[in-house]
């Protein structure tokens, strides 16, 4: 099973990933959205890795919480709000248990992104980072690597669909043929979770 210190790497490994990926990830928001989403992202992410340097919180429940608060007050675009939601609320399924199992963190994790389509009221089909989340917690049972692979596969799945939610629902048609940004930001977060788990 999996302690605080875990999902602290977990967190920073996000963070590094974002680093790298922002240019990426705004390129795609450029295409159908408003070019922000890498460094909307970059700026939530650095704050998490910040915080829990300076002050680790004690149970892995409480680090999620934390990080989630930090990506709903330092994000400004829908995406702060919505990542904030899924990782706040899957550290409130964990409640105060010092480790976490494999099986506990996708119950948890399941409860959040159930938290975020009801936020966003989108679901899967939509192009949303829902397309990543839903797939990559339904597979985190049989294994990180197969989460991992299933959050890369909703991501570029996205790439034909038609965006119903979010700035690129107001494009219609138009957002057919690009991926969605935040379906590939999730697809970073579960390859930073099985980086970190091997
Ligand atoms: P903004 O659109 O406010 O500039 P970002 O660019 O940071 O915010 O994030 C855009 C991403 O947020 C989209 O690619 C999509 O995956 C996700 N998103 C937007 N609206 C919703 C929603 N209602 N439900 C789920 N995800 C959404
Ligand atoms: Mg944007
Ligand atoms: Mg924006």
């Amino acid at each position: 099973s999996y302690g605080a210190a875990f999902v602290v790497r977990w967190m920073e490994a996000a963070a590094g990933a974002v680093e790298r990926e922002a240019g990426r990830l705004t390129e795609l928001d450029s295409a159908i959205g408003d070019a922000d989403h890498g460094a909307n992202l970059r700026r939530g992410f650095a704050a998490v890795a910040e915080e829990l340097a300076k002050e680790p919180p004690g149970t892995p429940g409480a680090v999620l919480v934390t990080a989630g608060r930090l990506l709903i007050s330092t994000v400004g675009g829908a995406s702060g709000p919505l990542y904030g939601t899924l990782l706040r609320r899957a550290g409130k399924e964990l409640g105060e248990a010092g480790e976490v199992t494999r099986d506990g963190l996708a119950r948890a994790l399941a409860a959040g992104v159930a938290a975020v389509g009801q936020l966003g009221g989108a679901a899967p089909g939509d192009k949303t980072m829902l397309d990543a989340l839903t797939p990559a917690v339904a597979a985190l049972p049989e294994s990180f690597a197969a989460a991992r692979a299933a959050a890369d596969a909703g991501a570029a799945a996205t790439v034909p669909l038609r965006a119903r939610k979010g700035r690129a629902g107001y494009l219609g048609e138009r957002s057919v043929g690009h991926q969605d940004p935040g379906a590939t930001s999730s697809a970073l977060l579960f390859a930073a979770l099985e980086e970190v788990a091997a």
